[in-house]
């Protein structure tokens, strides 16, 4: 154990990868988190209506996502994830009844675009160039700005992955977002698209692994503890005052930061974070999927978006969702249910017994204007530094963008460059 101790506030994917960063260097650490159980807008919960355990929101990993399957080997994680074990996608077009399979090829080099039978009916292997001008964009211009945004392969293939990574109308949002997600995953090739979730469920993979390590490495983890305060002196954090007591931070120690961007907001002065958000809604069945149900299913042509196949449940997930929160939950699962029977033959009635999930603050909104409010995770205060989604990784708020904020924030604390020369958008004591 080192003679510092390293307090991270926030136990949601960024202060989690955070802490076990810091365990894994032998750093004296702590973790607080408001709620009763870690995971924040990633997390497993009994559900009493269904009588199921399920997650927040159906979550999506690809393969490509490096700093999400370096934590998920570090805490153990991995096994829990399943997939194909290859770039398969297969979609539904509701509108014309259509079905078809995605197969990317394994390498860089993307043959695969010139075969019809791996790419969507209707298009040719030029309208998947299409892309290059996100990557060749300035950042802060919209995809609306610099690519077409129509026809059948924006319709079938564009548009639900760019929303998938995004959660916000793609054309309305920065290409310097979307630009990583694709140099990342298609443009690595198929080996790193190949498409994982989670059937046990988000805390299995993510958040028990996470919880077990580092009670292993000796960190003391604290539930229920909302931080609603900072007391700074001479530049550093000195205080950090929680609901049920202060906790003193010695002249070595140091914070991370790891809650939501609006509430870092409200605890450090003059904080700069994304206003505005967009959110999801998630539509649960309890019922088996059929036989030879893919565990990922596009959607296309109706409101839902993509049906993920659970062992005891099917699950629809509806992106930059905020339009439908107005709208009765029988109703909106009277219609999903509707479209899940249609692509899955399952019997329209009677309807399965449901669950409607509204997530309001999914993730920052990934406008340009949104994405240039991000701070970086060294702040002003030479022991304070920052972690989340929402700050700045380049990456949209994802798995991978949240987890990669906590390897952020860890390496600013190992090279304590957490002070006010560091860096731009800072925080100011
Ligand atoms: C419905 C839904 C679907 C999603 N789908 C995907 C997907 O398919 N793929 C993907 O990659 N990403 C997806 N995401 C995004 C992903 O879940 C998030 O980017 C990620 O979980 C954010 O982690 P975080 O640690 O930055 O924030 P959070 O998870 O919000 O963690 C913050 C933590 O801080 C705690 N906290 C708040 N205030 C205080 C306080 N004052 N004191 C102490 N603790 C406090 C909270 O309780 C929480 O545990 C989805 C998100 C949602 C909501």
């Amino acid at each position: 154990m080192s003679a510092r101790t390293v307090h991270v506030v926030g136990a949601g994917l960024a202060g989690l990868s955070a802490a076990v960063r810091l365990a894994e260097r032998g750093e004296t650490v702590v973790l607080h988190e408001a709620a009763k159980a870690a995971g924040g807008r990633c997390r497993s919960y009994h559900d009493s209506t269904l009588d199921l355990v399920i997650d927040n929101g159906n979550h999506l990993l690809l393969s490509g996502n490096r700093s999400a399957m370096s934590y998920l080997d570090l805490v153990g994680g991995r096994g829990a994830l399943e997939g194909p074990g290859e770039a398969t996608f297969d979609f539904a077009d509701l509108g014309t009844g259509e079905r078809w399979r995605l197969r990317p090829n394994e390498g860089r080099l993307p043959w695969w675009i010139f075969v019809p039978s791996r790419r969507v009916p209707g298009t040719s292997a030029r309208d998947y160039l299409a892309p290059l001008a996100i990557l060749r964009s300035r950042p802060e211009r919209t995809i609306g700005e610099v690519m077409r945004c129509e026809g059948p392969l924006w319709e079938r293939l564009w548009h639900p992955v760019l929303l998938a990574a995004l959660n916000t109308d793609p054309r309305i949002s920065a290409a310097g977002l979307a630009a990583p997600v694709l140099r990342e995953t298609l443009g690595a090739g198929g080996r790193a698209c190949h498409p994982l979730v989670a059937t046990g469920g988000l805390s299995a993979a993510f958040v028990d692994p996470a919880l077990a390590y580092l009670t292993g490495r000796g960190a003391e983890i604290r539930f229920g503890t909302r931080l609603r305060g900072i007391q700074a002196t001479e530049g550093r954090v000195s205080e950090l005052a929680f609901a049920d007591g202060v906790t003193e931070i010695g002249p070595g120690d140091a914070v991370v930061l790891a809650v939501p961007g609006p509430v870092a907001a409200g605890l450090v002065p003059g904080l700069a974070v994304p206003e505005a958000h967009r959110g999801i809604l998630n539509a649960h069945f309890r019922i088996a999927p059929p036989p030879g149900q893919p565990l990922l299913l596009g959607v296309v042509g109706g409101l839902s978006e993509w049906l993920f196949a659970y062992p005891d449940r099917l699950s629809v997930t509806v992106s930059d969702g905020d339009r439908w929160f107005d709208e009765p939950r029988d109703e909106l699962a009277r219609r999903i249910w509707q479209e899940v029977a249609t692509v899955t033959g399952l019997p329209a009635e009677p309807m399965p017994p449901w669950q409607v999930v509204k997530e309001k603050r999914a993730t920052f909104a990934a406008t340009p204007a949104e994405a240039g409010r991000r701070p970086a995770p060294a702040t002003a205060y030479r022991n304070l530094v920052l972690a989340g989604d929402w700050t700045a990784t380049g990456l949209p708020a994802t798995i991978e963008g949240a987890i990669r904020s906590g390897e952020a924030a860890n390496s600013v604390l190992q090279s304590g460059v957490s002070r006010s020369s560091s860096s731009v958008s800072k925080a100011s004591p």
